[in-house]
């Protein structure tokens, strides 16, 4: 009797110990469940700053799927993902991470991966080519994500301004950085004459302030690479046509869609940085 007490007590410290020890593994987790949501600024920020190689590579060295691999970095590390932080996480660590992450918050988890994976599949172009016969004729962009702009009152600025050296407008051909399907077409009066991408991946690319379009219309399919129209400078006004409010630029915009369906921006810019690499040359501006 008096040892099957001792091996019930036995067994209970053994449990005991267990339980201690997966907590102290377990740790604390380094984000809050919202934190793994689009309602989190620093999650649309998207400060990645990998080519699409490097993050295949990264993710293929941890043996985990591209959107997984780099939704766990960005979870690690503050929600910004380059050479260094993607070195100083082990293949060890990354896998342990992800595994806590999708044992605490699978659903989010699991979408916001998909969304990542989407994106670095979806962009594969730069969206202004090189030209072939004067390659010194380039744009310049950097991160405005966020920025004030005052035109239809005060707002943040929601995309990537690619603006052109040479302000003039209808030089710069403006390519479809991603394959999909065109869901917008026309006047808006901020976007000027935009145009709208929606890709296979349900991820909504803008085109803004174009001079001209390719011949383009709703429900037509485009490949990445392909002609949509010309740099510009529209928009600003209620008056369709409108021009010269500012200087030729594209702006560029990315949204994606929650879960209760309201449409989200998430920053362009570093995921342009992640295609500088994958820019076409056309015959323009010589
Ligand atoms: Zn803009």
């Amino acid at each position: 009797m008096k040892k099957s007490r001792a091996y019930v007590l036995l067994a209970a410290l053994v449990v005991f110990i267990c339980i201690c020890t997966a907590s102290l593994t377990e740790g604390r987790l380094p984000l809050k469940r919202e934190a793994l949501t689009l309602q989190n600024d620093n999650l649309r920020a998207m400060r990645i700053e990998l080519t699409a190689e490097e993050i295949a590579q990264y993710a293929d060295e941890c043996n985990l799927p591209v959107g997984e691999y780099l939704c766990t970095l960005m979870a690690a590390e503050n929600w910004t993902a380059d050479v260094q932080t993607a070195q100083s996480l082990t293949h060890k660590q990354a896998v342990a991470l992800r595994n806590r992450l999708v044992r605490h918050y699978p659903e989010e988890f699991y979408k916001m991966s998909s969304l990542y994976a989407g994106l670095v599949a979806d962009m594969q172009c730069f969206p202004i080519p090189v030209s072939k016969g004067n390659e010194q004729m380039w744009v310049e962009y950097c991160d405005s994500w966020g920025l004030e702009r005052t035109y239809g009152g005060e707002r943040r600025h929601e995309g990537t301004d690619i603006m052109a050296q040479n302000n003039t407008p209808g030089i710069y051909p403006v390519l479809s950085a991603t394959a999909g399907t065109v869901t917008n077409i026309g006047w808006l009066e901020l976007g000027g004459w935009r145009i709208g991408i929606t890709s296979e991946n349900g991820i909504y690319y803008y085109y803004a302030h174009l001079d001209s379009y390719a011949p383009l219309s709703v429900g037509d399919t485009v490949t990445a690479g392909q002609l949509l129209g010309f740099m510009g400078n529209t928009g600003y006004s209620k008056v369709e046509g409108t021009k010269g409010k500012f200087d030729v630029h594209l702006h560029f915009g990315i949204y994606v869609t929650d879960e209760n369906g309201t449409e989200l921006a998430v920053n362009p810019c570093y995921l342009l940085k992640t295609i500088e690499n994958k820019v076409l040359y056309y015959q323009y501006g010589v």
